[in-house]
């Protein structure tokens, strides 16, 4: 396992990092959140993400028990929470959003479900329009200097947005955030290499990408048909069902995932590792965070790293062609 730095801060990451959207406490729970912590630790893996909106808290108290269950030493690993949606079904006014008082409670809360004392990653999980963006950047900036949080960051802020904290953050003296966590793989490229690119020189943002798999769409395992058990026929997410296989945007990824199949059989590599390799190719990614709702899945997801120098700049550009 390679470590990167996350952007200009002084924190290394492993390259590979592991998640627990739609899968921690839904499909994994915390006797197998402890067998899959285990395969990360003996691989490297030192980073593990999730947040309060994660089955409504559900993913963080899995992970809470898993992790200390493990009892690895505090200082050897980092975990992230998100806050923004609310950790309840149908959050009430003040339990969601980017206000002082949403982030001060939800990082309490966030605390005592994954029963640590401080959050290592704390990231403001959308932008929140109704929030002035300056009260979130002081409520992050209070947390880090209450010792609760140590590096907080932002998810799928526009580029702009970005720039305000960062700037708001310059001009008042306080911490700017150190990481966004956006979306990357093969099929969703254009806001992290078009629309970030200023920022990653300017302000030199950290990176922790989300679904290196387009949530199983680049395994191929969709190519013929939807398959029993898998995220598309879970309750809960007939959206991503549509939007994943049914639609017509769905479909036409489908067709470039048929594409793409091939190329991994002739690089002698599964499409699942390809996919997963190509995204740390990207010097701005700090961690791609992996998604698996079974060992065997994250096993052959950490083994991607192997991938990498079969990527050569021809190969490259036959994907990126797709
Ligand atoms: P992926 O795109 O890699 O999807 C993971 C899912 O794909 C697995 O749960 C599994 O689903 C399937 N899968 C994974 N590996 C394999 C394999 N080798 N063979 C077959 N199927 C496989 O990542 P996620 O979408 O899970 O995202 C990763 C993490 O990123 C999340 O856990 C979360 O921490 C973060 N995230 C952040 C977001 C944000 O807004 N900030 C949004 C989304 C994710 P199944 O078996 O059920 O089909």
């Amino acid at each position: 396992m390679e470590y990167r730095k996350l952007g200009a801060a002084g924190l290394k990451l492993s390259e590979l990092s592991f998640g627990s959207w739609v899968t921690f406490n839904k499909q994994v729970d915390s006797g197998l959140a402890e067998r899959m912590f285990g395969t990360c630790f003996d691989a490297g893996v030192n980073f593990f993400d999730n947040a309060e909106g994660y089955e409504a808290g559900g993913s963080e108290i899995v992970m809470g028990k898993a992790l200390k269950a493990l009892a690895r030493p505090r200082d050897s690993y980092c975990v992230s929470s998100k806050v923004f949606f609310g950790a309840t079904a149908e959050p009430l006014p003040t339990q969601r959003g980017l206000s002082r008082k949403h982030i001060f409670e939800a990082c309490h809360q966030a605390m005592q479900r994954l029963q640590l004392d401080y959050l290592d990653l704390y990231f403001c999980h959308r932008a929140d329009p109704e929030t002035p963006i300056g009260e979130t950047v002081w409520a992050m900036h209070n947390l880090i200097t209450q010792g609760k949080v140590l590096y907080w960051g932002t998810s799928e802020w526009t580029a702009a947005e970005i720039a305000e904290a960062c700037e708001f953050a310059r001009d008042n003296h306080l911490t700017p955030p150190s990481m966004e966590q956006p979306q990357y793989n093969l099929l969703d490229r254009e806001r992290f290499e078009v629309e970030y690119a200023p920022i990653f020189d300017k302000y030199r943002l950290g990176t922790t990408t989300w679904s290196p798999l387009a949530s199983g769409a680049l395994t191929g395992k969709y190519l013929k048909g939807i398959p029993e058990g898998s995220r598309a026929t879970l309750a809960g997410y007939e959206w991503l069902k549509k939007h994943m296989v049914e639609s017509e945007r769905g479909q036409q990824r489908m067709q470039r995932v048929a594409k793409l199949q091939p190329i991994a059989e002739e690089l002698g590599t599964s499409l699942s590792k390809m996919a997963i390799a190509w995204c740390l190719l990207n010097p701005n990614v700090s961690t791609v965070i992996l998604g698996a709702s079974r060992l065997e899945q994250l096993q052959e997801n950490l083994a991607a790293v192997d991938v990498l120098p079969l990527l050569t700049e021809e190969v490259q550009a036959r994907l990126a062609a797709i």
